[in-house]
């Protein structure tokens, strides 16, 4: 299987060399040239076995170009090992009026941690294969989340280094705390005076400084990035619809064959995005529902077909899905087209004027698998406290979201197919929102204080790397300007 830019002007690649490049060198996102299908025996082969051989499976059927045996190694890397407190790893749980896909019981509590945990397994996999002998220096501006799953993936990975930048003071004590006590003889963390734009502009100017990277390459060290765009980002999220098919199947809550729903809680389009991959493959999906927050971008453009980013910018408590431009739409444009100069053109038009517009005929086609809406705060916290008293289930909020736009679509289209709601964090990692949402007090209490309150009423205990936090030594202290962020990587480089 071959990998090509959805710009079209990048050649053919394996999907080794595409996951090393991460982004294409025209600008954009390498694409699989055909999509594999699979039929009821697959899934019903695929029923016996534990999820990591689950992923094996399906990632064969796109990474052509490694082997079963490397394949195998990698997925036991990323979810073996004990980092995951969950044997299914991704298992479904049934409530009264869904099912919740709860894809949080990795390292760092976040759906993250499904991606971040292979990604680097693939990627040092690829350098083997392809002969690199660089190092490969992974540069992560983080405004929380994505940092601390990037670590914990990476770290002690051979042949990677990485090195996060959080902006001081920008992010929650329990965020910060749990970078700053990442352990790993390869990471590095440190803090940017500044905002968030200041730590990521700066890291986006180091990948485009051509002197920086060719005094790095004179030290052969390469520089690489771990967002999710990467093709070895998105790939392993296709495994876990599947999985989580095939267990619905398994437990009698579907028959074989039978169609689901999915609703996702989105932001740049990469879950979602891998669910549409699964139903293209064979994957009995009727519907996939795209829940957003008060940023409704996408919202907007699941009803009109036109893309505006020329908006509002809100904080809201689901801050994972705060994104104006969601990068992996530009996949989905693709595969609905298959034309790239078409492609290219509405992200030039984006590029230049915030928006375009992909008419009337492709809308229609589009809406025939994706439903869109959103929720407001308010509307949230009232799913968060409505599904506790009728489920005893504490979900997160951006679990939330999409419980609340499920809901919504299942009043307004009457489609009874059985609907997943893909839940992508632990309620532990947004306790203040989470709490306020149920009624519990939290005036004058520390984010410790509220992990034991929010205990006190969840029937999964605090995560281990959560409560771990309040003992753990702080190890990276390290703090630097904007305009001295290339020092700290030499500085970095040279150390180790
Ligand atoms: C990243 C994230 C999302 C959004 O996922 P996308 O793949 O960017 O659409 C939703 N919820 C949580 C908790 C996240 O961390």
């Amino acid at each position: 299987m071959k990998y090509f830019s959805t710009r079209g002007d990048a050649g053919r690649l394996d999907s080794a060399e595409a996951i090393l490049k991460g982004l294409a060198p025209d600008g954009g996102l390498f694409v699989p040239e055909q999509l594999p299908k699979i039929d009821a025996d697959f899934l019903a082969s695929l029923a016996p076995l534990s999820y990591e051989e689950r992923a094996a499976k399906v990632l064969g059927l796109y990474l052509t170009d490694y082997t079963a045996d490397e394949l195998k190694g990698c997925v036991t890397r990323a979810y073996g090992g004990g980092k995951f407190d969950c044997g299914k790893r991704a298992p479904v749980v049934h409530l009264t009026d869904a099912s919740v896909l709860e894809l949080w019981h990795g390292p760092t509590s976040a759906f993250k941690d499904m991606a971040l945990q292979l990604l680097p397994q693939l990627m040092s996999t690829a350098l083997r294969k392809t002969g690199v002998t660089d190092t490969v220096l992974i540069l992560v501006a983080t405004s929380g989340d994505t940092g601390k799953a990037a670590l914990e993936g990476f770290r002690d990975v051979p042949q990677i280094k990485i090195m996060v930048f959080y902006p001081d003071g920008g992010v929650s004590r329990i965020q910060r705390l749990q970078m700053c006590t990442q352990e790993g003889a390869n990471v590095n963390v440190t803090a940017v005076r500044g905002n968030f734009d200041d730590a990521q502009s700066g890291v986006k100017e180091i990948f485009s400084d051509e002197a920086f990277n060719k005094k790095l390459k004179e030290g052969e060290v390469r520089l690489s990035s771990a967002n999710s765009i990467n093709w070895g980002r998105l790939v392993p999220q296709i495994v876990y619809y599947i999985s989580a098919y095939v267990d619905l199947v398994a437990d009698g809550t579907i028959k074989a064959g039978e169609e689901i729903n999915f609703t996702v809680p989105t932001g740049n389009f990469g879950d979602i995005l891998a669910g549409f991959y699964a139903k293209e493959m064979g994957l009995p999906v009727h519907k996939l529902v795209c829940a957003s927050n008060a940023n409704n971008v996408l919202t907007d453009f699941l009803r009109t077909g036109v893309y505006d980013r020329n908006r509002d910018f809100f904080k809201t408590i689901t801050p994972s899905m705060d994104i104006l431009i969601s990068s992996n739409l530009e996949r989905l444009l693709y595969h609905m087209t298959g034309d790239t100069a078409t492609v290219a053109g509405w992200m030039q038009q984006l590029a230049s004027t915030g928006r375009y517009d992909i008419g009337q005929d492709l809308l229609t086609k589009i809406q025939e698998v994706f439903w869109g809406d959103w929720a407001d705060d308010a509307a949230t916290k009232a799913t968060i406290k409505d599904v506790y008293e009728k489920n005893h289930y504490v979900c997160d909020t951006h679990t939330a979201v999409a419980y609340t736009v499920a809901r919504r679509y299942q009043e307004q289209t009457g489609d009874g197919h059985h609907m997943v709601v893909v839940s992508t964090a632990s309620p532990y990692k947004f306790n203040g929102s989470v709490l306020e949402a149920i009624g519990a007090a939290t005036e004058g209490k520390d984010e410790f204080d509220l992990l034991d309150e929010l205990a006190a009423r969840n029937d999964n205990p605090i995560p281990a790397g959560l409560a771990s936090l309040k003992t753990k030594p702080v190890i990276h202290q390290k703090t630097c300007e904007k305009n001295t962020m290339r020092d700290a990587v030499m500085a970095f480089i040279a150390n180790k």
